[in-house]
């Protein structure tokens, strides 16, 4: 359905990001830093309703909210009262502005509220998306976007025909380092890549969480970690794969993977000829990493790659008789910051995320297409998909 997406009611000008610099300290051949940072005014940023506040939220989400440059917190959804009280008190938030899952709609009628952010267990953010398009709000949802391609396809046209932004939080695609590598693929550093191993691994703990249930969760490691595997190799390649070809495989016996899946191998091809080789599992322990290969001496990846802090660029290159070890780095920056104040100048400017439903909606299509290859065990042709980069917005641009 086509209808006009809108922007914010806050009118961003050019003077609100004139930046404040200082002369540079050091001497130019060193690292520089920069650019300074140039918030806006609080009463330009961005208000924020988060829905969901578990581990993701009071560890991540509002720690990462206070240092946002166009973001603020205004609101907070919980079925906990208790919960969200505190977390109010915490944040200096008003009380009133406390919703539950029952009154969520009201929401509608809080001018502050201009995004929601949607951090609830997978099977619920659909409905969340679908309240939140109603309510006239856009829309910030957590990966994976949803537990199926049918449901995901649903929030992206609910969110067209309520003129609301959506984007999927892939906080991967705004890190500095990642963005880097992914320069360097672009450029063929190196050469071009022709190999990418990447594996997210970790183990699972309380057989009762929501994210072994199949219906909460929509699968078990493939959509929760083995997902960071497929983002990161199509956000690297700007390609879209050909085909997948993947085993799923869960240790008899153990009470954790009654209804999902412990480990997934997964391989597929991209248009260029690139082939990603990929394993995720719940039941090793961790270890989050990709390398990409390419053919005119050189590799490089990450080790770690996926972890929210502490991320590390590995690059292997030969010259001569000498074979270098190097890691660059660009240093630290919180994901989760950067993603949501990217949300928020696609709201202020009347962008189109870099992230939106449709990268989302890919995943869960290519996630679809790895089931069904270790359900039948053969490899599943996709549609066919040219072009650079297609189911995403402009680049950011914000550093
Ligand atoms: P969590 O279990 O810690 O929190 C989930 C919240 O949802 C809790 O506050 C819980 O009370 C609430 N909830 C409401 N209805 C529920 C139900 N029926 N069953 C269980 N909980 C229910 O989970 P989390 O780690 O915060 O993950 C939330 C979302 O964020 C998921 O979609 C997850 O995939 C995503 N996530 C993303 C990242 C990332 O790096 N981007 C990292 C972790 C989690």
């Amino acid at each position: 359905m086509e209808s006009t997406v809108s922007g914010s009611i806050k009118n961003l000008t050019p003077q609100d990001l004139v930046p404040v610099t200082v002369p540079a300290m050091n001497h130019p051949t060193e690292k520089q830093d920069g650019p300074p940072p140039t918030p806006v005014a609080p009463a330009k940023r961005i208000g924020y309703a988060i829905v969901g506040l578990g581990k993701l939220t009071i560890e991540e989400i509002l720690p990462a909210l206070s240092t946002c440059k166009f973001s603020k917190l205004v609101a907070l959804v919980s079925g906990d009262a208790d919960k969200a009280g505190n977390l109010a008190r915490q944040y200096g938030l008003d009380p009133a502005a406390i919703y539950n899952y029952q009154n969520f709609d009201n929401i509608k009628d809080n001018i502050e509220v201009e995004v929601v952010y949607i951090a609830l267990p997978n099977s619920m953010h659909k409905e969340f998306t679908l309240r939140t398009a109603k309510a006239g709000k856009h829309v910030l949802c957590e990966k994976p976007m949803s537990t199926n391609s049918k449901d995901a396809q649903i929030m992206i046209d609910a969110c067209k025909a309520a003129g609301k932004k959506l984007m999927i939080a892939y906080r991967i695609q705004y890190e500095p380092n990642n963005r880097f590598v992914q320069s360097w693929v672009r450029n063929n550093k190196y050469g071009k890549v022709r190999l990418i191993e990447s594996t997210n691994v970790q183990n699972s703990g309380d057989s009762n969480q929501w994210r072994l249930k199949k219906a909460l969760a929509g699968g078990g490691s493939l959509p929760d970690i083995g997902l960071y595997c497929i983002n990161t190799a199509r956000f690297l390649l700007g390609e879209e794969p050909e085909w997948v070809s993947a085993t799923t495989y869960s240790t008899p016996g153990d009470e954790r993977f009654k209804e999902v899946e412990e480990t997934v191998l997964f391989q597929m091809r991209f248009p260029g000829g690139t082939l990603l080789n990929s394993s995720c599992s719940y039941g090793v322990h961790d270890s989050k990493r990709y390398r990409v290969f390419a053919d005119k001496g050189g590799w490089y990846g990450m080790d770690p790659a996926y972890n929210y802090t502490g991320l590390k660029i590995e690059v292997s290159h030969a010259e001569g008789k000498v074979e270098y070890k190097e890691n660059p780095s660009l240093g630290d920056k919180d994901h989760f910051a950067l993603e949501i104040d990217h949300m928020s100048r696609c709201v202020l400017e009347n962008k189109m995320p870099y992230t939106p439903g449709e990268e989302g909606l890919q995943d869960q299509v290519i996630m679809e297409a790895i089931y069904e290859s270790a359900r039948t065990g053969k490899p599943v042709n996709l549609k066919k998909i040219d072009g650079l980069d297609v189911f995403r917005g402009p680049a950011p641009d914000e550093d």
